[in-house]
C-alpha cells in the first residue's frame, strides 16, 4: 500500500461498557508499536459508547497511538424530530471523527437507498466527520455478472458533492460485498483487486489526480489469516472488520498485517 491504511473496526451491535477492556488493549497495542506515520486505527462502537470510547481514544493519542473512534450511522439531518436518530453534529460532539455510512445492514434493515446515503455522506462532512460510503453487491448480482455495475452506481450516487482537493480527507470508500460480510467467505484476490481498480478508475474520473489519495477499504470476512494477503492487494487501503474487530487481538492481528509486521 502505498498511502496510509486504515484499519477500521465495526462492532455492529455489540459492546458494553466493560467492552472498554478490549478499546484499552489496542491502545496499548497501538501505543507500543508506535505507529503512528504508517496506519490510522479506528473503533466504531454503537453510539453508547461513543463518548467514553472517545475520551479514552484521545488520551491514547496523546500516546502516540493513531486510535480514532467513530460512528455506525447518522441522520441526514442537523436535528428535529427524528425520535431515536443521531444526527451527524451529535455524533461529532460526543467525540466522533468519522461515520459508516450506507452499511449493508442498515440498507437491508431500514432500507437505506443510495440518495438516502448520500445525504447522510454530506451530513458527515458538513459536521466535520469524516464519511466511510460502503457500497458492494449482493451475491445473485455478482453471479449476474453485475457486480462491477452496482458498485459504481453505488460509487456514483452515494458519494456526497465535494470538492476534489478534500476528498481525500473526507471520504473513503469500503467495498464490502454483502455476501461476504459476516459469513466467512471472501472473493478471490484477483475480483478484489480488479473491483478495487474499477472503483479508483471511477475515483481518479470523478477527483481527478486526488481520487488516487482516496482510501478504498475492503470489507467482509477480513480475518488475521487473510489480512495479509488482501491489504497487500493493489488498491486496497486498508479494511472494514466486522466480527474480527470485537477482540483487540484479532483487530491488532489485522492491524500489524496492514503494516507488515
Ligand atoms: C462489516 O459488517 O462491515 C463486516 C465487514 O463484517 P465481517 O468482517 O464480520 O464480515
Amino acid at each position: 500500500m502505498v498511502m496510509r491504511a486504515l484499519i477500521a473496526g465495526n462492532w455492529k451491535m455489540n459492546g458494553l461498557a466493560n467492552s472498554a477492556a478490549e478499546l484499552d488493549q489496542i491502545a496499548a497495542e497501538l501505543g507500543q508499536l508506535r505507529a503512528s506515520a504508517r496506519a490510522d486505527a479506528l473503533i466504531c462502537p454503537p453510539a453508547t459508547l461513543i463518548f467514553g470510547f472517545a475520551e479514552r481514544a484521545r488520551s491514547a493519542a496523546e500516546n502516540g497511538a493513531p486510535l480514532a473512534i467513530g460512528a455506525q450511522d447518522c441522520h441526514f439531518a442537523e436535528r428535529g424530530a427524528h425520535t431515536g436518530d443521531l444526527s451527524a453534529e451529535m455524533v461529532a460532539d460526543a467525540g466522533a471523527t468519522m461515520v459508516i455510512v450506507g452499511h449493508s445492514e442498515r440498507r437491508a434493515d431500514h432500507g437505506e437507498r443510495d440518495d438516502l446515503v448520500r445525504s447522510k455522506a454530506a451530513a458527515a462532512l458538513r459536521a466535520g466527520l469524516s464519511a466511510i460510503v460502503c457500497v458492494g453487491e449482493h451475491e445473485a448480482e455478482r453471479d449476474a455478472g453485475q457486480a462491477e455495475a452496482v458498485v459504481l452506481r453505488q460509487i456514483a450516487e452515494s458519494l456526497p458533492d465535494i470538492a476534489a482537493d478534500e476528498a481525500p480527507k473526507s471520504i473513503a470508500v469500503a467495498y464490502e460485498p454483502v455476501w461476504a460480510i459476516g459469513t466467512g467467505r471472501t472473493p478471490t484476490p484477483s475480483d478484489i483487486e480488479a473491483m478495487h481498480g474499477k472503483m479508483r478508475e471511477a475515483m481518479t474520473a470523478r477527483f481527478g489526480s486526488a481520487g488516487a489519495q482516496i482510501r478504498l477499504l475492503y470489507g467482509g470476512s477480513v480475518k488475521p489469516a487473510n489480512a495479509a494477503e488482501i491489504l497487500t492487494l493493489r488498491d486496497v487501503n486498508g479494511a472494514l472488520v466486522g466480527g474480527a474487530s470485537l477482540k483487540a487481538a484479532d483487530f491488532m492481528a489485522i492491524y500489524r498485517a496492514a503494516i507488515g509486521t
